[in-house]
C-alpha cells in the first residue's frame, strides 16, 4: 500500500430522495409506465451529479460515492454480488427490473421482506442466503459511479455495505433450514469483495467505506472473530485501496479494539449516540496507525451542532491517532435536505436547526477549526454558539404549568384496579359476545377523502363543508361496520394525514415542516415533526370526531390515539432533555385526551404504539432503562380513568421477542397484534411471558391486497384459541386499512366477521 491522503473531512452518507423528491416522482412514474428507463436513469444521474458537486463545493476533503439507490442499498450490495434470489432472476427481466421486482413483487414472486435498519425508521430489503448462494461481482454500480463523478473532475470514496453487516441482516432464503448461519458464507463473500476492491483500485480508487453498524449491537465471539478475520483478510490485499470502516447508531463495543487491530487505515466512530466512546477508544491499542474519522455532527437529528463539545471530542485523537478527521455520526440519508427551504418556520427556530447542507457546513467548519486552530474560524463558531446560547435560554421553550403538574404526579401510575376487576366492569358496560370483532382503526382513505382534505387545507373549501364532507365519510364507515356485524366499531380516521402528524399539529411545542422528507423506503418518505418545546394540548383533538360517530350507533366506538413513544419516534425530537421527560410531556398530552373522550361517553379507547419496538436500544444492556420510560410513559396516558372504560393498544411488527416484558408491563386492557404472517407464534411467547389479558392477534395480513376466505380466517382462530381462552381473543385484521380500497376490505372484513361467528357457534356461545 502506497502513502495516501487522509479522509479529512467527509459525511459518511447524504439524502438521495432529491430535495424535492425528484426520486420519489421519476420512481413512480416508471412503476406506473409514465416514463420510461432512459428518464428514470437521467433523473437519478442529475441527482448524483447535483450531490457530488454540492459535497466538493461545500469543502469536503473527500466525497462519498455509491450512496445513490433506486431503492435501498442493501437491495444494491445483493445485486452487486448477484445474490438476489432465484424467482427475480430467472424472470428474464432487466437488470433494472429485476432489481425492482425484487424490491416490489412480481406475479408469483412475492418481493424480498423488508425490515427496519437498525433503529431508525429507514427500511432495507432483507438478504435471502442459503447453502446454494453463490457470490460474484455481478454488477458495476460502486465502479460506475465513481467513473461518473470523476468526469466531473470530482474523486470520490465509494460506500459500501461492509461484509459483515450484509450477512448479519440476512436470513435464511426459502428452503434452508432456519439454523442456517449465514457467517458460513464469509469466506465466498470476501472472495468476492477481494476482487470488487482491486478492480477499483485498478480504477484509481483511493479509498472505499464498508459500514458495519450491525457491530452497535450486541455481537457473540462468533460473531467478533469473524470481523476479526474478514478485516484481517481485506487489509492484507495487495491491490486494494485504502480502507475506511464506519461503525454508527451506537458504541462498537468490542469490536472497536478489533477493527483498531486489523490492518485497514480508518476508523469512522459515531460520538453522538454514545459519547463515551471517545475516551476508550483513544487508549485502544492500533489507533495510533490509524485515522479516527470522529463522526461528532449528529447525522439522524435536526440540531445544530455544539461546536465546542464537537471540537472537543474530535480533539481528543490528537495525541493518540496517526490522523483525526470529521465526519456526522451516520450516513445524513436519515434527516431532509435543507433547512432553508422551510422559510415559514420562523427565523428563530430555522436558527437552531441544521438538515443535510448544513450538516456538511458543519463538518467543514468543525475540520477546519481543528487543523487551522479556532481563529482561522472564529467569526463562524460564534455565531453557531450564539444560535446555541439563544436555544438554551429559550424560556418560552418551557411551559411551567405542564412542568408543575408532572411534578405533582405520582412516579408510579397504575389503574384503579387491577386487570381481573376492570374486565368485569367492561364486561357489564360493554357486553361484548365471546371473540369480540373489532378493526385497527383507520378505513381506506379513498381518492375522495385524500382530495376533500387537500382542499381543506389549500383553503378551497370552508370549514363547514370540511366537517360535513368528513361526517358523511363517517357515517358511510359507521354504516358499513353496522352492516357487516363488527362488534367494536370505529370512526375510520379520514381527518388524518398520517397518526403522528395530526396529533403533532395540534399540540403546543412541535412544529411541521414544509420540505422536512426523509425516505422510508424504496420511494416513500414521511415528514416528521420536529419537537422544539414543552408539549401541551391547547385543546380536544379527537372528541369531536369520535362522539360524532359514537352518537350515529348503540355499539361501542373505539376512540383512536397515537401513544407517546410513536409520537416520539416518528419526529425529530428535542436533544436537550432526556427522551423520558419528554415522552412525559407527550403523555400527559394523550393522558388529556383520554380523560376528554371517556367524559364525552366514549367506553373504548385504543392508543397504538407501533414504534414501541423501533425504538429498542440496540444492546441489551440498555433495554431496561428504555422500558421504564416507554411503559410509563403509556401507563401516565391511559391510567386516569375508570375501571369500566376499556384501553386498547396495537402494536404492528412480527419481532415481540425483546418487548413482550414491556407488552405486559404497560397493562392495556387489550392489545391488538401483528400475528397473521407468523400463525399466532407470538401468542405462545406472550402466553409464556404471562400475558393474561385481551388479545387480538391479526387474523389476515392487511399489506396483502389477497382477501382471506372464511376457512383461513377461522383456522387462525382455532389455532390462536390453543394459545388463549375465548374471553381473551379478540377478532381483527393486521393493522390499519387505510392503505386498501374497498373493494378488499368489505369482503375481507365479512369474512373476518363469519369466521368469528362461526368459531363462536362452535363453541357452543351465542352471536351478539
Ligand atoms: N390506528 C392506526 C390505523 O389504523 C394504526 C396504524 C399503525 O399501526 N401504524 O391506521
Ligand atoms: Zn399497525
Amino acid at each position: 500500500m502506497s502513502q495516501r491522503t487522509r479522509i479529512g473531512t467527509t459525511v459518511l452518507g447524504y439524502p438521495r430522495i432529491g430535495p424535492d423528491r425528484e426520486l420519489k416522482r421519476a420512481l413512480e412514474g416508471y412503476w406506473s409506465g409514465r416514463i420510461d428507463e432512459s428518464e428514470l436513469v437521467t433523473t437519478g444521474r442529475k441527482l448524483r451529479q447535483d450531490t457530488w458537486r454540492e459535497l466538493a463545493e461545500a469543502g469536503l476533503d473527500s466525497v462519498p460515492s455509491n450512496t445513490f439507490s433506486y431503492y435501498d442499498q442493501v437491495l444494491d450490495t445483493a445485486a452487486l454480488f448477484g445474490a438476489l434470489p432465484e424467482r427475480f432472476t430467472r424472470l428474464g427481466l432487466s437488470e433494472l427490473d429485476t432489481y425492482f421486482a425484487a424490491a416490489r413483487g412480481a406475479p408469483d414472486a412475492p418481493p424480498m421482506e423488508m425490515t427496519k435498519w437498525f433503529d431508525t425508521n429507514y427500511h432495507y430489503l432483507v438478504p435471502e442466503l442459503g447453502p446454494e448462494t453463490r457470490f460474484s461481482v455481478a454488477g458495476g454500480k460502486p465502479l460506475d459511479e465513481y467513473r461518473e463523478a470523476r468526469a466531473l473532475g470530482i474523486t470520490t470514496r465509494p460506500v459500501l455495505v461492509g461484509p459483515l453487516t450484509f450477512l448479519l441482516l440476512a436470513k435464511p432464503a426459502d428452503g434452508t433450514p432456519d439454523d442456517f448461519e449465514s457467517l458460513r458464507l464469509l469466506e465466498p463473500l470476501l472472495q468476492a469483495y477481494a476482487e470488487l476492491l482491486r478492480t477499483l483500485h485498478d480504477e484509481g480508487v483511493e479509498w472505499v467505506q464498508l459500514d458495519e453498524p450491525a457491530y452497535a449491537a450486541d455481537r457473540t465471539d462468533a460473531e467478533l472473530e469473524a470481523l476479526a478475520r474478514a478485516y484481517q483478510a481485506l487489509g492484507e490485499l495487495q491491490h486494494r485501496p485504502a480502507i475506511m470502516t464506519a461503525g454508527y447508531f451506537g458504541d462498537l463495543g468490542d469490536a472497536l479494539g478489533v477493527l483498531a487491530r486489523s490492518p485497514i487505515e480508518a476508523l469512522a466512530v459515531d460520538l453522538v449516540s454514545h459519547p463515551s466512546a471517545v475516551d476508550r477508544l483513544a487508549s485502544v491499542s492500533g489507533v495510533q496507525e490509524k485515522e479516527i474519522v470522529a463522526g461528532v455532527v449528529d447525522g439522524r437529528n435536526i440540531w445544530r451542532t455544539d461546536v465546542d463539545a464537537a471540537l472537543s471530542k474530535a480533539a481528543t485523537f490528537l495525541g493518540s491517532a496517526r490522523h483525526v478527521g470529521v465526519s456526522t455520526s451516520c450516513s445524513l440519508l436519515h434527516v431532509p435536505y435543507d433547512v432553508n427551504a422551510e422559510t415559514h418556520l420562523g427565523e428563530r427556530l430555522r436558527s437552531w436547526l441544521a438538515f443535510a447542507r448544513q450538516k456538511v457546513d458543519e463538518v467543514v467548519l468543525l475540520g477546519t477549526a481543528l487543523r487551522e486552530g479556532t481563529d482561522a474560524v472564529a467569526d463562524r463558531l460564534a455565531s453557531a454558539r450564539a444560535a446555541a446560547t439563544d436555544r438554551a435560554n429559550a424560556t418560552d421553550l418551557r411551559q411551567h404549568r405542564v412542568r408543575a403538574r408532572l411534578e405533582a404526579l405520582r412516579p408510579e401510575h397504575s389503574r384503579r384496579s387491577d386487570y381481573a376487576e376492570r374486565a368485569k366492569a367492561q364486561q357489564a358496560a360493554l357486553g361484548l359476545p365471546e371473540l369480540p370483532s373489532t378493526t385497527i382503526g383507520s378505513f381506506p382513505q379513498t381518492s375522495e377523502v385524500r382530495k376533500t382534505r387537500a382542499a381543506y387545507r389549500a383553503g378551497r373549501i370552508t370549514e363547514e363543508e370540511y366537517r360535513s364532507a368528513m361526517r358523511a365519510e363517517i357515517e358511510r364507515v359507521i354504516r358499513l361496520q353496522e352492516d357487516l356485524g363488527i362488534d367494536v366499531l370505529v370512526h375510520g380516521e379520514p381527518e388524518r394525514n398520517d397518526m403522528v402528524q395530526y396529533f403533532a399539529e395540534q399540540l403546543e411545542g412541535f412544529a411541521a415542516t414544509e420540505y422536512g422528507w426523509v425516505q422510508s423506503y424504496g420511494s416513500r418518505c414521511v415528514r416528521p415533526p420536529v419537537l422544539y418545546g414543552d408539549v401541551s394540548r391547547p385543546s380536544a383533538m379527537t372528541v369531536d370526531w369520535t362522539s360524532y360517530a359514537q352518537s350515529l350507533t348503540d355499539r361501542p366506538v373505539k376512540g383512536m390515539l397515537t401513544g407517546p413513544v410513536t409520537i416520539l419516534a416518528w419526529s425529530f425530537v428535542r436533544d436537550d432533555q432526556p427522551m423520558a421527560e419528554t415522552a412525559r410531556q407527550v403523555a400527559l398530552a394523550i393522558r388529556d385526551e383520554v380523560h376528554d373522550l371517556e367524559s364525552a361517553g366514549i367506553r373504548v379507547i385504543q392508543v397504538d404504539e407501533p414504534a414501541l419496538r423501533e425504538l429498542l436500544p440496540l444492546r441489551s444492556a440498555e433495554h431496561k432503562a428504555y422500558f421504564d420510560w416507554a411503559v410509563e410513559s403509556f401507563r401516565l396516558a391511559t391510567s386516569g380513568i375508570s375501571d369500566a372504560t376499556q384501553i386498547h393498544t396495537h402494536m404492528c411488527y412480527s419481532e415481540f421477542g425483546d418487548i413482550l416484558p414491556a407488552i405486559d408491563a404497560i397493562d392495556a386492557d387489550v392489545t391488538s397484534i401483528e400475528a397473521a404472517r407468523s400463525r399466532m407464534e407470538v401468542l405462545d411467547d406472550l402466553d409464556a411471558a404471562g400475558f393474561a389479558r385481551g388479545v387480538g392477534p391479526g387474523v389476515y395480513d392487511i399489506h396483502s391486497p389477497q382477501v382471506p376466505d372464511v376457512d383461513k380466517v377461522s383456522e387462525q382462530l382455532e389455532l390462536a384459541l390453543n394459545a388463549v381462552s375465548g374471553q381473551r381473543l379478540w377478532v381483527n385484521p393486521d393493522c390499519g386499512l387505510k392503505t386498501r380500497g374497498y373493494d378488499e376490505v368489505e369482503p375481507a372484513l365479512r369474512n373476518l366477521v363469519t369466521a368469528a361467528h362461526q368459531v363462536r357457534a362452535r363453541r357452543g356461545v351465542a352471536s351478539g
